[in-house]
């Protein structure tokens, strides 16, 4: 671990109480708790406790029963983060975080692992029932996003959970260096107070290359310059149906990042791909993961571009577009400028699809749920006059799992559309 590292985790104050310190809701505020949603809203709150930012609390009704165990934030509107919902006094030591770890790795090596994959998501925070942490395992190499300074107090026991389970190299990312307002992370946990840790190797360096397969295709990782943790392992059973329905078409894929689309669809046997994204960065990854798979004379183009503009100005029409933009509604506050922009968007595709042709649109905001995009692409599709029809609705894999009492995880909406 680096010195800097090792410094701020000695600086934390771990919490010493032997009894939890303790909030109480408002009368008739438990409602969403007796439900398991896992978070309590500041205006929910009667009597808050004596605690720092990121203590583990105790969460009380108005009549004194207690209804679990969150981490408590003092800087966000979500005043707890539940873990743990039960009705008793529990200790919550080392042991409880590694079963919560081991619990996550067993999920995936059920229904997520296999010989043709060796990248997944560990911890998918909420999903988990573990606010504030996602982990996402690139071969030999776990990537950390720490998104609350409740899981920095604790986050010793998190390291040892996920040495037990063998793996060697692990890399904390930072938020900045997630790039965060760019990504999913922020509609998963929206208005958290961020955490201060700064970014690193907490084990020794993995020197080499980091290559990973999916599905049997070889992609490049960056886990220290990449967006998010370095790959969206999320669009993995998308990417692979994409790959059903390429061959002999000319595919576009918009806001390629890595080229994951593109990498699939030249796998299915497209004719041509085009992969456009605005980051020069993602460009060069994206090439290099074509040339990995299938050499230097695959057909495939890349073009650093907006892909707004791109859309209107090209003069092709595609057999296919994949449109995957990063999350545009950032908070609930964009979700007006944010529909705006998936309509505009989806209009210029539906202009520039062949006949015939397929579009597989995508919103990875938390705050647009899946009945408003699926309005906006209704709308932008009777804007250009198509007649359109749904043939899949698409969204997150295993290892990405929502907690059903927790809707706001389902971020990732998909539809396949068949345009005459
Ligand atoms: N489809 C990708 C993930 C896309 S992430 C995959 O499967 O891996 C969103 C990408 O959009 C990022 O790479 C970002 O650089 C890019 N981007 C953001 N705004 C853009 C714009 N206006 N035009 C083109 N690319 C953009």
């Amino acid at each position: 671990m680096n010195d800097i590292l090792k410094e701020y985790l000695a600086k934390q104050q771990p919490q010493t109480q032997e009894n939890y310190p303790i909030l109480v809701l408002k009368t008739g505020r438990e409602r969403s708790l007796l439900n398991r949603h896992p978070w309590v809203f500041s205006g929910a709150v009667k009597d808050l406790p004596t605690a720092e930012n990121g203590d583990i609390i105790q969460v009380q009704d108005s009549k004194k029963n207690i209804l679990g165990y969150g981490f408590f934030d003092t800087k966000s509107q979500i005043t707890v983060r539940l873990f743990e919902f039960c009705a008793q006094n529990i200790r919550i030591d080392d042991a409880y975080w590694h079963k919560k770890i081991k619990n996550a790795y067993e999920l995936r090596k059920k229904y997520v692992l296999n010989l043709a994959t060796n990248a997944y998501r560990l911890l998918h925070a909420e999903g988990d029932f573990l606010p504030g942490i996602i982990v996402d395992i690139y071969n030999k190499v776990a990537v950390i996003q720490v998104l609350i300074k409740g899981i920095e107090k604790v986050f010793p026991a998190i390291l040892g959970g996920l040495q037990q389970l063998g793996l060697e190299y692990i890399y904390l990312k930072t938020k900045e260096n997630a790039k965060i307002s760019e990504d999913t992370l922020q509609t998963v946990l929206p208005t958290q107070s961020p955490t201060q840790m700064p970014k690193g190797w907490l084990t020794d360096v993995f020197e080499k290359p980091l290559n990973i397969i999916e599905n049997n295709l070889k992609f490049p990782i960056d886990v220290v310059k990449g967006q998010k943790t370095g790959f969206f392992l999320d669009q993995r059973e998308n990417r692979l149906l994409l790959q059903h329905y390429s061959k002999g078409k000319n595919v576009l894929n918009a806001f390629s990042y890595t080229g994951g689309f593109s990498v699939y669809a030249l796998a299915g046997g497209a004719k041509s791909v085009h992969s456009v994204d605005i980051s020069k960065d993602a460009i060069a990854v994206c090439e290099q993961a074509i040339t990995m798979n299938f050499g230097k004379n695959a057909p495939h183009t890349s073009i650093s571009a907006d892909c707004f503009d791109f859309l209107k100005k090209t003069e092709e029409l595609y057999d296919i577009i994949v449109l995957d933009p990063p999350a545009f509604a950032k908070n609930a506050k964009s979700v007006h400028n944010a529909t705006r922009g998936y309509k505009e968007l989806n209009l210029t595709a539906f202009k520039k699809i062949a006949p015939g042709g397929l579009i597989f649109t995508f919103s990875c905001s938390g705050n647009v749920d899946r009945d408003l995009f699926r309005k906006v692409v209704f709308g932008a599709a009777a804007d250009a006059h198509r007649q359109v029809r749904i043939l899949h609705q698409l969204s997150q894999p295993a290892d990405h799992p929502v907690n059903i009492y927790h809707p706001e995880g389902e971020y990732l909406k998909g539809l396949v559309l068949q345009v005459e």
